[in-house]
C-alpha cells in the first residue's frame, strides 16, 4: 500500500504528522499517512511550474494518448482499486468495483476524446483587415482539493479535464481517505512526465491552506463543503485565482400525486442511501402530493427498513457504515433535533447500530416541515424526510427556498407538467422520473452555495482553459 507523497515524479514521504486511515466499517486502522510539510507543498508546486512548460506545450493527441494510458492502467487493477476504497470508506465491495470503477476510466477516456476536438468562434475578419482567432488555452498550475465520499471518482473529476487541458496539477485527497488516490499516484508517477501531477496529503489546515493560498497556483479546483469552499475562495483572494467549487447540496425530490409509487419508492430507497447517503446529490428532501403522501411514507419506510445494511463483502449488502465516528455523531444529532420538533417523525431508523464501525440505520422522518433544519440542512448521511405539498406551485417554491443548488428531481406521469416544474427549479441538474444517474458527457455542478463550475462534460474543459483572442493585421 502507498503511503507516500508523489512531488515531481518521485515517491517521498511525508515529512509532517502522520494521519490514521481507518476501514469505516470496523473503525480499525489500515495505515497511516505521513501529511507533507508546507516546504513539500511548496516542492510540490515548483514541479509542477516546471512541468507546465513542457505539458502546457503538447499536442491534444499526446494528452489524449496520455489518459488513455491512464485509463487502461486503472481497468487493469479495478479489483485492486476497489478493494481498496471500499476497505476505507467502508462501502460495498460491488458498489465500488461496479459502479465506480467503470466510470472512473470512463471519465479519462471521455476527456481524451474531447480534448481533440475543441469547438468556438469561428476565425473570421470581423474588423475589416484583420483576422480574430480564438485560442483555449492551459492556465497553469491547478491545485485540486477532493473529499472523502467517492475519493477516487473526484479524483478523477479534478484530473482528467485538467491534464486534458494542458494544465499541471497538485492534487490533495482528504485526509480521511488518501489510499486510493496514493495508489494511483505511484502509477501516474511512471505514466506521465515529472511534476505534471504532484499529490500531496494532509489536513486542510495547514496543507491544504498552503496549497490554495499560494501565489504560483493559478486556478483551485475543490469538491467539499461549503465551509470549505468559502475558506477555499478567501484565500484564493490572494492572487485572484480562479476557482472551481464543487460544494454541498439538498436535493430535492418533488412526487405528484399521479407519480408511479412504485418507481418512487425503489428511486428513493436506492438514489437517497446510497454511499449511505454521503451524496452531495443524494435523493434526500422528499415533497410529496396530498394523495400520494400517506402511501408513500408507509412504502418508502418499508423500503428502508429492507435496506441491507453491513461491511464491505457481506452477502447482499447495500448500504455500509458513515466515513467516521465525527460524521455518525452529526447525522444522529440532527436527527435528534428533527424529532425534538414533536411534529416530526421518525418512522424508521434514527439510531446508530450498536457494535464496531460507525455504522447509522437508514432513516425515514415524515412530516417534516419546510422551515426545518432536517429540511433546510445537507445531512450527509442516511435520512430521508417527506413533507407534503398542496399544489405545484408550493412545491417548487419549497424546493427552490434553499441554499442549496446541485440536484433535483420530478415524479409524474404527465410530461408537460415535469417540463413545466423543472424548467422552473434552481439547481444544476433535474432528473424526471428517476434521480441520481451520471454520464461523463453531461455536467455536473450546482450553483448558489453549492458552488460553481462544471465537473464532466465538454465544460469542464472549458473551466480549464482561458479563452484568448488572437488578432493578425492582413498586409497589403
Ligand atoms: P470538507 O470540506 O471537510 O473537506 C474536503 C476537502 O477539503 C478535504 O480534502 C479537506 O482536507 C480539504 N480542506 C478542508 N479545509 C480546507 C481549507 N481550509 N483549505 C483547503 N482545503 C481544505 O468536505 P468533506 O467532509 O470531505 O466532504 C463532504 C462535503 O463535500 C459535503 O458537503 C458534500 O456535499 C460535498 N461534496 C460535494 C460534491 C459536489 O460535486 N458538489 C461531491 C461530493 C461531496
Amino acid at each position: 500500500m502507498n503511503t507516500k507523497l508523489l512531488i515531481g515524479g518521485r515517491l517521498v514521504s511525508g515529512e509532517g504528522p502522520a494521519d490514521p486511515v481507518l476501514d469505516a466499517a470496523t473503525g480499525a486502522e489500515l495505515a497511516s499517512v505521513p501529511a507533507a510539510t508546507v516546504s513539500q507543498v511548496e516542492e510540490a508546486v515548483r514541479a509542477a511550474e516546471t512541468a507546465f512548460a513542457g505539458w502546457g506545450r503538447t499536442s491534444p493527441r499526446e494528452r489524449a494518448q496520455a489518459l488513455l494510458r491512464i485509463a487502461e492502467d486503472i481497468e487493469a487493477d479495478a479489483d485492486g482499486y476497489a478493494a481498496l476504497e471500499s476497505r476505507n470508506t467502508g462501502k460495498p465491495l460491488a458498489a465500488a468495483r461496479n459502479d465506480e470503477m467503470p466510470s472512473i476510466a470512463d471519465v479519462f477516456r471521455f476527456f481524451a476524446g474531447v480534448c481533440r476536438s475543441p469547438s468556438g468562434l469561428a476565425a473570421a475578419e470581423y474588423l475589416p483587415g484583420h483576422t480574430s482567432l480564438i485560442r483555449r488555452d492551459p492556465i497553469g498550475v491547478v491545485g485540486s482539493i477532493t473529499p472523502w465520499n467517492y475519493p477516487l471518482m473526484m479524483a478523477a473529476w479534478k484530473i482528467a479535464p485538467a491534464l486534458a487541458a494542458g494544465n499541471t496539477l497538485v492534487l490533495k485527497p482528504s485526509e480521511m481517505t488518501p489510499l486510493t488516490t496514493l495508489k494511483l499516484a505511484a502509477r501516474l508517477g511512471e505514466l506521465l512526465p515529472p511534476g505534471v501531477i504532484n499529490v500531496i496529503c494532509g489536513r486542510g489546515e495547514p496543507v491544504g491552506t498552503a496549497l490554495v493560498s499560494h501565489e504560483r497556483v493559478r486556478m483551485v479546483s475543490l469538491t467539499g463543503s461549503v465551509a470549505t469552499g468559502q475558506k477555499v475562495l478567501a484565500a484564493a483572494a490572494g492572487n485572484l485565482k480562479r476557482t472551481h467549487l464543487e460544494l454541498g447540496g439538498k436535493a430535492p425530490v418533488i412526487v405528484f400525486d399521479d407519480a408511479d409509487l412504485e418507481a418512487v419508492v425503489s428511486g428513493v430507497r436506492t438514489f437517497g442511501f446510497y454511499n449511505a447517503g454521503q451524496d452531495c446529490t443524494a435523493a434526500c428532501r422528499l415533497y410529496a402530493g396530498k394523495r400520494i403522501y400517506e402511501r408513500l411514507v408507509a412504502d418508502l419506510t418499508g423500503a428502508a427498513r429492507s435496506l441491507r445494511l453491513g461491511s464491505q463483502q457481506e452477502e447482499g449488502v447495500e448500504m455500509g457504515p458513515l466515513i467516521s465516528q465525527t460524521q455518525r455523531e452529526r447525522v444522529a444529532a440532527m436527527v435528534a433535533r428533527a424529532a425534538a420538533t414533536g411534529h416530526a417523525e421518525i418512522t424508521t431508523g434514527g439510531k446508530a447500530r450498536a457494535g464496531a464501525g460507525f455504522f447509522y440505520e437508514p432513516t425515514v422522518i415524515a412530516g417534516a416541515r419546510q422551515d426545518d433544519e432536517i429540511v433546510q440542512r445537507e445531512v450527509f448521511g442516511p435520512v430521508v424526510s417527506v413533507t407534503p405539498f398542496s399544489d405545484a406551485e408550493q412545491a417548487i417554491r419549497w424546493a427552490n427556498d434553499s441554499e442549496y443548488g446541485l440536484a433535483s428531481s420530478v415524479w409524474t406521469r404527465d410530461v408537460s407538467r415535469a417540463m413545466q416544474v423543472a424548467a422552473q427549479l434552481q439547481f444544476g441538474a433535474t432528473w424526471i422520473n428517476t434521480h441520481f444517474a451520471s454520464v461523463s458527457e453531461m455536467p455536473h455542478g450546482g450553483f448558489k452555495r453549492s458552488g460553481y463550475g462544471k465537473d464532466l462534460s465538454v465544460y469542464a474543459l472549458e473551466d480549464y482553459t482561458v479563452v484568448r483572442h488572437i488578432m493578425v493585421k492582413l498586409q497589403g
